[in-house]
């Protein structure tokens, strides 16, 4: 039998990263396997409805690189691929599992119980504390009315639903594989309402119909969707339709272990994309939450990903979302990225940030540079903002700790030696620096620090020399001499920070250098 699985999301909102990796599973198994991948909408809810959501959906895959073989983009043999335009069918089977004689004997019920009814039954059972499941035998419904009457209502236009009638004297089995034999008592399932009272199916029957029709061979889905499962295998039988393999995947969670939730950060897939979150680095991520390779290898390609995937990896544990991992493997990719398309998506962010003077090459050089020391290219702006002004502020205790009397000597002696540094190259400005610390017997240390805090304004950074050349010779006098000159009149103010040990909120005093900064044109 050939295989054939589905993504079937709701267009209730934005992509969830869990929804991503679900998609990512059931693509990678399908490929793996020379089988057929499909995309189905399943907008059966709808009060739960968002406009716009199955195309921000499907534009969201097409930049992960999950390519859909049928589809309501791509069409296919056995659509229409969204359950809104499949209403009749589901209308049709339902009625199907209703015993014709309406005699209560068929696999499912025609019930007619206003919302007070329920209710009221709700209430019953809260007190009597009791699970909260349809109590067939004394409601209103087919069995209760016995024909005639049921008839005289559907005919009179009472409203009514249709429920499946869950068998109580037997178990609902199923092999699901990820989670092994799962054996649920018939009493424990409650008879789900398959027709809503306005005509509409519920998800369930829908799914199931789909299912069967789109000849799906295996149900890939998260574990939230388990508990259903009884459910679905007991309409699969009252159709006598072949099942589906089943497998759930494990649970997403918070690094707390609770179920994964907006409180410890993004959970939606276009919020990581704007901050800076890369489609390789999101789905080389996602492939872990669930699955592993059983070897070392950290870093996959969508083909390799497809070589190495198998359901009998997949583990039923649930995956803890490690936002720390992701933005680590999102430094790996970054590194990767074609000069290029990183600073076409630097520059992009800088004039967001009002830098639009700096030529392509510079950006790019600068993106180059300072890549190997952020996460994601969102973090660039901030981490270079002295390769395109001037600094003009500064941390007072850093700089009183590496500008001195004696740092102004070196300093100043060292601005003839810069001065004459030709070709202007990290490696040439490196010599000439060892040379220069070597012939006056100073220590590195007492050099490179105020070096770098004058230029950068900042403790770290890039390689210095490297900064040193990108910026330009008259940048890099420029702002030594401005220190020089103008340390003693500097102004004091107080800032918020981050103590780097504590990761806590920490005021930090600065000291401001009373110039105009000037931008850099390169
Ligand atoms: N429409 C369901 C969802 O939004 C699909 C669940 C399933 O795959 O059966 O997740």
């Amino acid at each position: 039998m050939s295989v054939r699985v589905r993504f079937a999301p709701s267009p209730t909102g934005f992509l969830h990263i869990g929804g991503l990796r679900t998609a990512l599973y059931n693509y990678l198994f399908a490929k793996k396997h020379g089988g057929t991948c499909v995309l189905r909408i399943e907008d059966t809810d709808r009060t739960r409805f968002v406009e716009g959501a199955q195309e921000g959906l499907i534009e969201e895959f097409k930049q992960a690189g999950i390519m859909f073989d049928e589809g309501p983009v791509q069409g296919g043999a056995l659509g229409p691929y969204v359950q809104s335009d499949r209403f009749d069918l589901y209308k049709e089977h339902a009625k199907k599992l209703v015993d014709p004689n309406l005699e209560g004997n068929g696999f499912a019920y025609y019930a007619f119980d206003t919302e007070e009814d329920i209710e009221s039954m709700r209430e019953r059972q809260r007190n009597a504390g009791i699970a909260p499941r349809y109590m067939r035998g004394e409601m209103n419904n087919e069995l209760t009315y016995g024909s005639e009457k049921t008839r005289e209502a559907i005919e009179s236009g009472v409203p009514y639903v249709i429920r499946l009638k869950v068998p109580h004297n037997r178990d609902v089995r199923f092999v699901d594989l990820v989670h092994g034999a799962i054996i649920i008592a018939g009493r424990e399932i409650d008879d789900q309402v398959l027709i809503k009272s306005d005509g509409f199916p519920t998800y369930h029957l829908a799914n199931v119909v789909d299912d069967h029709f789109m000849q799906i061979s295996h149900v890939i889905r998260g574990e939230e969707w388990l508990p259903s499962t009884p459910k679905h295998v007991l309409l699969y039988e009252a159709f006598g339709w072949e099942i589906p393999q089943f497998a759930h995947l494990p649970l997403l969670k918070n690094p707390d272990g609770s179920k994964m939730s907006k409180r410890f950060g993004d959970v939606l897939v276009h919020q990581f994309r704007e901050r800076g979150f890369m489609p390789e680095a999101l789905i080389n991520y996602c492939a872990f939450l669930g699955w592993n390779p059983g070897t070392e290898q950290e870093f996959f390609t969508m083909e390799e990903l497809v070589e190495a995937f198998s359901l009998e990896r997949v583990h039923k544990a649930g995956a803890i979302f490690d936002y720390k991992r992701l933005a680590w493997m999102n430094a790996h990719y970054l590194r990767l990225e074609p000069k290029e398309r990183l600073g076409e998506e630097f520059a992009s962010m800088l004039e967001a940030n009002g830098v639009t003077y700096a030529s392509k090459e510079y950006i790019e050089n600068v993106a180059q540079l300072m890549k190997e020391r952020v996460q994601t290219v969102n973090e660039l702006v901030p981490f270079s903002t002295y390769m395109f002004k001037d600094p003009i502020h500064f941390e007072k205790d850093y700089l009183e700790q590496h500008w001195n009397e004696e740092t102004e000597t070196i300093v100043t002696s060292f601005l003839d030696v810069l001065s004459s540094i030709e070709p202007f190259t990290n490696e040439q400005i490196e010599t000439s620096v060892k040379e220069f610390l070597t012939n006056n017997s100073i220590p590195m240390k007492k050099f490179v620090h105020p070096l770098r805090v004058a230029i950068t304004g900042k403790k770290i950074g890039a390689d210095l020399y490297s900064t040193i050349q990108l910026l330009g010779k008259n940048a890099v006098v420029r702002r030594l001499k401005s220190i020089l000159e103008l340390r003693n009149q500097m102004t004091e103010f107080v800032t918020e920070g981050i103590d780097p040990k504590t990761g806590e909120t920490i005021e930090v005093t600065m000291v401001e250098l009373p110039i105009t900064p000037l931008e850099i044109h390169n």
